[in-house]
């Protein structure tokens, strides 16, 4: 399904008349860079309905080698250096250079935001980039986790935990992320299923604040009816023609 062209003038004057603009991403942004979302019909999570627990704080505790060879099979992390950013990134990355205050706050943990070329990404759920020790919290880069199946802590020994928010451990940056989706005078919400709290609770406070919100997204969400506009479209092509 494609915007149509009055969602499209909308869209674009809700963007242009705003300064400050804040982005909530998800999985959905960088599935055009060839990364799977979790909840799409071909995403990860409708190929294994036990996702959330490979992925969880409590099994990297209980069983940290069972934990990264799952890992590093989800989030293909070999192949991590091999994506780039696509159109959707880009556009975001094009509003900043023009001028506006653009806050990107990324569910993702690929990067790419960063790699487009936004300056102020707050990573919510942390970056696949990284891994620190639990034990010393000595940080190791992505290169030296690839060296090895199961990466010990060069200091101590532990095993490395990825620099990524397990399902089960509280998001640190939550607050800054609320603060500056309520001083935005536009929340834009890409790619996100928004069925991942706390995080999901940030266009329902923006919302509640007055703030215009719009969203981008091939599939309608639970909060779909609190939007100022709902575009159920692909993010390339509906950033194209915003570019247009
Ligand atoms: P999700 O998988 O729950 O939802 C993705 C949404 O994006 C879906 O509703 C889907 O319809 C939509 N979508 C997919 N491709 C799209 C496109 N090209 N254009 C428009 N819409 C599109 O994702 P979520 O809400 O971010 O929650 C999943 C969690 O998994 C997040 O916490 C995230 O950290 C993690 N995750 C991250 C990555 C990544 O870093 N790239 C990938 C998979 C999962």
């Amino acid at each position: 399904m494609s915007a149509t062209e009055q969602q499209l003038q909308y869209l674009r004057q809700l963007i242009d008349d705003a300064g400050r603009i804040a982005v909530l991403t998800g999985a959905g942004m960088s599935t055009e860079s060839g990364i799977p979302d979790f909840r799409s019909a071909d995403g990860l999570w409708s190929r294994d309905m036990s996702l959330a627990d490979a992925v969880s704080v409590d099994y990297f505790r209980r069983e940290p080698i069972a934990f990264w060879q799952a890992f590093r099979d989800i989030f293909r992390i070999k192949l991590v250096g091999g994506y780039s950013p696509n159109d959707g990134h880009r556009y975001l990355a094009a509003l900043e250079a023009a001028g506006k205050e653009v806050t990107i706050l990324t569910q993702n943990i690929d990067g790419l935001h960063g790699r487009a070329g936004n300056q102020r990404v707050l990573e919510l759920h942390g970056t696949l980039l990284s891994a620190s020790c639990p034990a010393c919290e000595t940080p190791h880069a992505l290169d030296y986790v690839q060296q090895h199946e199961v990466p010990p802590c060069r200091r101590c020994g532990a095993v490395l935990k990825p620099d990524v928010v397990l399902y089960g451990e509280a998001v640190p940056l939550i607050d800054v992320a609320f603060e500056a989706a309520l001083n935005a005078d536009l929340l834009l919400v890409m790619g996100s299923s928004l069925e991942v709290s706390p995080v999901n609770l940030i266009p329902v406070e923006a919302i509640r604040a007055g703030i215009p919100c719009a969203l981008i997204n091939y599939t309608p969400t639970r909060f779909d009816a609190l939007f100022d506009l709902c575009v159920h479209a692909g993010i390339g092509e509906t950033c194209r023609r915003l570019a247009g």
